[in-house]
């Protein structure tokens, strides 16, 4: 059992500092913070898509000291995840946190004929650590989504990442209290026992505004937060960053999370500041931080924290609901029914397909047929019946279980479009199909069969030599 399952297991409150892979020097780790047992954690690939990889960082680091690697799935395939929990195991490394993580800076569309980028979902890497065995899991969630399908869509995944067999989950870095105490309840309400961290960060001007003009996937900073540390730095009251991330580290031990994920204070002086503080808060009981909290952010309702939502109520439109429906009764009719399943079988099951010209027959006329329709992109094994008919492809990354944590206010990471996450959810809600996008575990498509037919793949699923 790693030493981060016995904090776990013991309800200790645990502080994992995040130490990036990028940087020039090695510095020191401890086992405690403030007097909290810590972890270090490894980030995968955030300063540049060509960073150290975690599994080769940790040889930098002494091996008594416990670790939690991040492994993001962009532009990575279920494949290379496996391979990866070979040699993580072989290191007596068990502590993983599974992203699907953000765009790829040198992602590639797929136009051009170059080949696209893809993104193994964390749900995908979260059923093949889970059927490896041996680790304690971690997932990402973001709480910090301020429309109702982008929260539903969060939410609905969620289960998902649960189901799939997560130990713990982290929170995207935010300020917003009151999203992460919903995140606990959403847990509580829903008798599920994994334990949750918040990611913290002393939040400088400087952190801030690079978050804010890079538009950092996920991470909601607002011009309101902005505006007053200005004012902070110019009165020379910085130190404020540390009183406020000692004292969210304090609201969050007192709210029962099981620690905190601690970003961008690797530097032994910033850690000092970070630990005289808690120090100083440790004994306030949970209304007086909160008190304080809200006194230096100088915000008694939580607003500093939130986008401006604009006044526009997405709805789902009568068309989307009737093509939904069509598509659900075509596919029950033609792929689910014993009837559809028997003649599709004896028209696939003949030597003929295989032939190279009938296989590019086939693959055309299935795109040519869906394309049009739902975006269909070839991918050789049809999710549409577990994503209401909204093919998964035409998400830029890719994703069928549901959304990454990039999105804004609906709007998909890459800015070119509304996520399809949110729309899904929204028509999950109006047709009452939102079980399926809670429930259903959908498989990595292995590459090897992207660009083959999904109807003949479909047919002879059952088939030993198919
Ligand atoms: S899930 Fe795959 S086969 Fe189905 S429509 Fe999308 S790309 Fe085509």
């Amino acid at each position: 059992m790693s030493q981060l399952s016995q904090f776990f297991a013991q309800n200790q409150f645990c502080v994992l500092i995040e130490y990036l892979t990028s940087l020039k020097e090695t510095y020191p780790v401890t086992t405690s913070f403030a007097g909290f047992p810590s972890v270090m954690t490894l980030a995968d690939r955030v300063h540049t898509d060509n960073d150290l990889a975690p599994l080769d960082a940790v040889k930098g680091y002494p091996d008594e000291i416990d670790k939690l690697l991040h492994f993001a799935g962009k532009g990575r395939d279920i494949a290379e995840f496996k391979q990866f929990l070979h040699q993580a195991e072989a290191q007596s490394l068990h502590n993983l946190l599974l992203l699907t993580g953000d765009k790829l800076k040198q992602h590639q569309d797929g136009e051009g004929g170059v080949s696209r980028t893809r993104y193994l979902e964390s749900v995908n890497a979260v059923m093949a650590a889970k059927q490896h065995g041996g680790f304690c899991i971690g997932v990402a969630f973001n709480p910090f989504k301020y429309t109702e399908a982008e929260i539903d869509a969060q939410y609905f995944k969620l289960h998902k990442k649960i189901k799939a067999g997560a130990d713990f989950i982290i929170s995207q870095l935010g300020y917003d209290m009151a999203a992460l105490q919903q995140l606990q309840t959403f847990l509580q309400q829903h008798c599920y026992s994994q334990k949750l961290l918040a990611c913290v960060m002393p939040l400088s001007l400087a952190r801030a505004k690079f978050m804010l003009q890079q538009q950092v996937a996920g991470i909601v900073i607002t011009p309101q937060m902005i505006k007053l540390l200005e004012q902070e730095k110019a009165a020379g009251l910085s130190e404020r960053v540390y009183a406020r991330c000692a004292l969210q580290i304090l609201i969050c031990q007192h709210l029962g999370f099981a620690g905190v994920h601690l970003s961008a204070c690797h530097k032994p002086e910033e850690q000092q500041l970070l630990q005289s503080y808690i120090e100083q808060y440790r004994n306030l009981d949970l209304a007086s931080c909160q008190q304080m909290w809200h006194t230096l952010w100088q915000d008694q309702a939580g607003e500093r924290f939130r986008p401006i939502v604009q006044q526009y109520a997405q709805q789902v439109s009568l068309g989307q609901i009737v093509k939904y429906q069509q598509l659900h009764l075509m596919h029950d009719t033609v792929f689910n029914s014993k009837l559809g399943r028997g003649i599709g079988h004896m028209i696939f099951n003949r030597g003929f397909w295989n032939k190279k010209p009938a296989a590019k027959a086939l693959l055309k006329t299935e795109l040519l047929s869906k394309h049009s329709v739902v975006g269909c992109d070839n991918c050789g094994q049809c999710r549409l019946a577990d994503t209401l008919y909204i093919c998964p492809e035409t998400c830029p990354k890719g994703l069928a279980n549901g959304p990454c944590g990039g999105t804004s206010l609906d709007r998909c990471e890459f800015g070119d479009r509304e996520c399809i996450h949110s729309v899904k959810a929204r028509l999950a809600k109006a047709v009452q199909q939102t079980d399926v996008l809670k429930a259903q575990l959908i498989e990595a498509v292995p590459v090897e069969v992207r660009g083959s037919s999904s109807w003949k793949n479909w047919y002879l699923q059952d088939e030993p030599h198919h």
